[in-house]
C-alpha cells in the first residue's frame, strides 16, 4: 500500500510517499510560495538526485497536480502511475472536541473542519483547501485527517477548562486543546518500547522543543496535560513565541503602546519567545553561539527557556504522581545536548542523572540518562508524518 501524506501551509505544501510493506519513504518534497512569485516545487525521490521544479504554482490545485507529475516523471519519479497511491492522510491542525483520533475524510468531517477554523485560523483552512485540492485531482481515493490535537482530547475537565466565566466556554469552546499531540502520541509509544514496558502502564513526559514547543503528561498512554492551550501560543518559551504571560501584560501594553489587537497577536507570537529576550535570533543555533561570545541576552533567553521546560517537568511529575522517563525530541530536543543538560540539570530532586558522552551523540534514538538515575531520559527523533502514514493505513485496512 502507498500512501502521500501532506501537510498544507497557506503558501506552502509539504509532502511524502510511503510505501507501507517496509514503512520507507519513497520520495519527499516542498512546494514553497503558492500562490506568490517565484513560488517552486523541491522534489527529493529517495535514492536519485532532488530536483527543482520552477513553474508557478498559482493555488494549491496546480501544487497538488505538480507533486503527482513529479511523483510520475518518467525521469525523477517514483511511481508510475496515480493509481498507485492508495490514500492521502492529511495533516490538520485543529479538530476542536470533534475529533479525539484519525478519521476518514467526508462531508460531515468536513463541515466540522470549517467549524474548527475559528480556532485555527492560519491553518484550518489551508488544510481544507489541500483535502480539497485532492478530492478534485484524485477523485474516488481515500483522505484521511490525522489532527495536531486530537491526542490531547484524553485531558480532563481540570487540566482543560480556564477560570474564565463558563459561559465563553458553551459560548466559544474557549478551552485548553493542546498541540504537537502526533509528536507526543509516536515518541511516548517508542518510548515505551524503548523501555520494554506496556505504553499502557507507564508515566512518561515528553518534550516536543523545536521552533514550537510543547511538553506533555502521558499517563498511562493518555495524554493527561500539555503545555499549549487554546492556541499554541501557550505554555513555553518559543522560537518567536512568549508562552505564558500574565495577561494583564497585554493589555498594559496595548493601552501603553497604543496597539491594535493584530499588533499585539504579531508581538506575542512573533517578536517573542527567545528572539524577544535576546534580540539575536529564534534559531537556537546561533543564540547558543551567541551566548558562547559573551551576548548576556542570548545566555538570559536559553536560561528563562531551560527553566521554564524545567518548571513544566516538575509540575507534570507532579500531576502525574511520578515519571518513569522524560524524553526529549524534535529540531532543538533532538540536536541541542548543551540544552538538554540546562533542563536536567534542574532535575536533580528528580534522582536525573545525564550521561555526559550518550548526551553529546546525535541522529538516533537514545537513552542519554546515566545508569544510576532513577528517571530514564531518552532521546527519539519524531516522525510525525510516518504516524499520519499508519494511522491512513489503519482506517483503510478497517
Ligand atoms: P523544528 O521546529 O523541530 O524543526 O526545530 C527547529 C529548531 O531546532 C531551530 O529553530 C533550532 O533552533 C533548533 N535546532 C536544530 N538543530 C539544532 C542544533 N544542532 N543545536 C541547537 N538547536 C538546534
Amino acid at each position: 500500500m502507498k500512501i502521500l501524506v501532506l501537510n498544507c501551509g497557506s503558501s506552502s505544501l509539504k509532502y511524502q510517499l510511503f510505501d507501507m510493506e517496509e514503512e520507507t519513504v519513497l520520495a519527499k518534497g516542498l512546494c514553497e510560495r503558492i500562490g506568490i512569485e517565484g513560488s517552486r516545487l523541491k522534489h527529493q525521490p529517495t535514492g536519485k538526485e532532488d530536483v527543482i521544479f520552477d513553474d508557478y504554482l498559482e493555488d494549491h490545485d496546480v501544487a497538488v497536480k505538480k507533486v503527482l507529475e513529479a511523483l510520475t516523471n518518467a525521469e525523477h519519479g517514483v511511481v508510475k502511475s496515480m493509481k498507485e497511491i492508495n490514500a492521502v492522510g492529511h495533516r490538520v491542525v485543529h479538530g476542536g472536541e470533534y475529533f479525539s483520533s484519525s478519521v476518514i475524510i467526508d462531508d460531515a468531517v468536513k463541515e466540522a473542519l470549517e467549524k474548527c477554523s475559528e480556532l485555527a485560523p492560519l491553518h484550518n483552512p489551508a488544510n481544507l483547501i489541500g483535502i480539497e485540492a485532492c478530492e478534485k485531482i484524485m477523485p474516488g481515493v481515500s483522505q484521511v485527517g490525522v489532527f495536531d490535537t486530537a491526542f490531547h482530547q484524553t485531558m480532563p475537565e481540570r487540566a482543560y477548562l480556564y477560570a474564565i466565566p463558563y459561559e465563553y466556554y458553551d459560548k466559544y469552546k474557549i478551552r485548553r486543546y493542546g498541540f504537537h499531540g502526533t509528536s507526543h502520541r509516536f515518541v511516548s509509544e517508542e518510548a515505551a518500547k524503548m523501555l520494554d514496558r506496556p505504553y499502557e502502564q507507564t508515566k512518561i513526559i515528553t518534550c516536543h522543543l523545536g521552533n514550537g514547543g510543547s511538553i506533555c503528561a502521558v499517563r498511562n498512554g493518555k495524554s493527561i496535560d500539555t503545555t499549549m492551550g487554546f492556541t499554541p501560543l501557550e505554555g513555553l518559551v518559543m522560537g518567536t513565541r512568549a508562552g505564558d504571560i500574565d495577561a494583564a501584560v497585554i493589555t498594559f501594553l496595548m493601552q501603553k503602546e497604543n496597539l491594535t489587537p493584530q499588533e499585539m497577536d504579531n508581538i506575542l507570537n512573533k517578536k517573542s519567545g527567545v528572539l524577544g529576550i535576546s534580540g539575536v535570533s529564534s534559531d537556537f543555533r546561533d543564540i547558543e553561539d551567541a551566548s558562547e561570545h559573551g551576548n548576556l541576552r542570548a545566555e538570559a533567553a536559553l536560561d528563562v527557556f531551560a527553566y521554564k521546560v524545567a518548571k513544566n517537568i516538575g509540575a507534570y511529575a507532579a500531576a502525574m504522581n511520578g515519571v518513569d522517563c522524560i524524553v526529549f525530541t524534535a529540531g532543538l530536543g533532538e540536536n541541542s545536548g548543551s540544552t538538554r543538560r540546562l533542563i536536567c540539570d534542574y532535575l536533580g530532586y528528580l534522582g536525573v542523572h545525564i550521561d555526559s558522552y550518550s548526551n553529546s551523540l546525535r541522529g538516533k534514538a537514545m537513552e542519554i540518562s546515566a545508569p544510576d538515575s532513577r528517571v530514564r531520559v531518552l532521546v527519539i527523533p519524531t516522525n510525525e508524518e510516518l504516524v499520519i502514514a499508519r494511522d491512513t493505513k489503519e482506517l483503510l485496512d478497517k
